[in-house]
């Protein structure tokens, strides 16, 4: 049982940050203690069975069960498969990467494919190093705790805003004590009020900064912690293990962190960094954090990808692969062989499947409510059904692409809100799939060949 202070860095990867505007509603998997789905949660509405597989796979993540194992999300298009595997970065914690990648990315001029699989692979372990430092009165500090129980370690944190020395210590040891009188569970969030050092268990639902802030407290802890508060620093920096290739490559060197052009990395460079980070490993100085490494539209890999990835996953620093695919039996890229999703069946076997299945109307409807919310747009109740007819009949997606569009139309008519005049308006401006496919039947002899 051991107990640490660590300053609040962060360290994120940029590509989390990629196709982010499409899902900001998602917060988390909207599941409870239990990892029962909650019906509409933390922006997450239906797929429930897919968001409890996926809550299960973030709690093996975080219980350090499954490096090295891969999982398949597949199910029709805009059934939230990106939406799910965004909540799963939600739910772990801010130093476990989570880095996302298309794989028509992939096939760049600029470096082989396995050479960005490698550096996917590499931006998706964390590297954790500790180093002790005296604590500067005046810092906002977090508290990590860490316990050993039953063979399964578990992380916590608390953030405690303030600057006093003697607070941080003396709330530090009350959390530990309260913790073990009131049995809080892995995983709960709890506040701690300074005065009376009360303690309140708020359940697992408040993923983000933003929930914290709201209530307002001084203290805000995230998951069971145990041990011992060690009067002394331990700064923590998180990066991961392509940023350190890149910084000690001499041909690209550290900027090449900021353009992101970091060209191909030498294999030399890679093992040198692999033997001193196990060396830090075992002088206690460093922790590998596996992340995970979202690969969508998996089926547009080719073989050798494939090939690649049976062989990484092997790596026992290898992050948790979540893979996602809208595809059925399909082509293998590279082969003449048609497979399940387009993925051979060696590696298929390996997979974890989730699926995702087509969503209700009243789902749907949900959904468009909650985007509408998102992108503050008013809109009445006759637009929104209207929209949701829209949905059902076209894709989800779709649907949500037009709420931009007819707030746009509605603004320029000076309204306050959406009317079903703006959904009309833009749904003939725009087509969706079936019309534009319709249309190009039509005039296909305009078309060039
Ligand atoms: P594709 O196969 O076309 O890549 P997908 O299954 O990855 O599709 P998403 O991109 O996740 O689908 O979903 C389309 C849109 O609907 C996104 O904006 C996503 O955030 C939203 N969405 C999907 N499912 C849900 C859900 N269960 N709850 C809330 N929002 C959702």
């Amino acid at each position: 049982m051991s107990a640490s202070i660590v300053t609040n860095s962060e360290s994120r990867d940029l590509l989390r940050m990629e196709r982010v505007g499409a899902h900001s509603h998602i917060r988390g998997l909207g599941l409870d203690d239990a990892l029962e789905p909650r019906a509409s949660s933390q922006g997450m509405v239906g797929q429930l069975k897919a968001r409890k597989a996926a809550g299960v796979i973030v709690r093996m993540i975080e219980a350090g069960k499954i490096a090295g194992r891969a999982v398949l999300i597949a199910g029709p298009p805009s059934t939230g498969k990106t939406a799910i595997a965004m909540g799963m970065a939600q739910g772990l914690g801010t130093d476990v990467p989570f880095t996302m990648l298309a794989s028509s990315e992939i096939f760049s001029l600029e470096m082989s494919k396995t050479e960005a699989l490698t550096q996917a692979f590499r931006r998706s372990i964390g590297v954790r190093i500790k180093e002790e430092t005296e604590l500067i009165e005046g810092e906002v500090v977090e508290i990590q705790v860490d316990r050993s129980m039953t063979g399964s370690s578990k992380t916590g944190k608390l953030t405690i805003k303030t600057t006093d020395m003697e607070t941080i210590y003396d709330l530090g040891n009350k959390m530990i004590d309260a913790l073990n009188k009131e049995k809080v569970m892995a995983g709960d969030v709890i506040t701690i009020d300074k005065a009376s050092g009360r303690i309140t268990r708020l359940g697992r639902s408040f993923t983000r900064a933003r929930d914290y802030d709201a209530m307002g407290s001084d203290v805000k802890f995230v998951q069971c912690p145990e041990g011992e508060l060690q009067k002394r620093k331990e700064v923590v920096h998180t990066v991961s293990l392509h940023e350190i290739d890149v910084i000690n490559s001499r041909t690209q060197g550290f900027l090449a962190l900021f353009s992101g052009d970091t060209g191909e990395i030498k294999a030399e460079v890679r093992d040198q960094i692999n033997t001193k980070v196990s060396e830090w490993r075992e002088e206690g100085k460093a922790d590998i954090v596996p992340g995970v490494l979202f690969i969508d539209e998996v089926h547009m890999l080719d073989i050798e990808c494939f090939s690649f990835l049976n062989r990484a996953l092997e790596d026992d620093m290898a992050p948790v692969v979540v893979m996602a695919t809208n595809r059925g039996v399909t082509n293998i890229r590279g082969t003449k062989y048609k497979s399940p999703h387009g993925i051979p069946v060696d590696l298929l076997d390996r997979l974890l499947i989730i699926s995702t299945v087509p969503y209700s109307e009243d789902e749907i409807s949900k959904i468009l409510a909650i985007r509408c919310q998102e992108e503050d747009v008013e809109m009445t109740d006759e637009a929104k059904d209207l929209l949701t007819r829209i949905g059902v009949e076209t894709s989800l997606r779709y649907a949500i692409h037009l709420i931009t569009a007819a707030n746009l139309v509605a603004r320029k008519r000076k309204a306050t809100a959406v009317d079903v005049q703006d959904i009309k308006r833009v749904y003939m401006l725009f087509l969706d799939e079936k019309r534009s496919v319709q249309a190009m039947k039509d005039y296909q002899d305009q078309y060039m060949f």
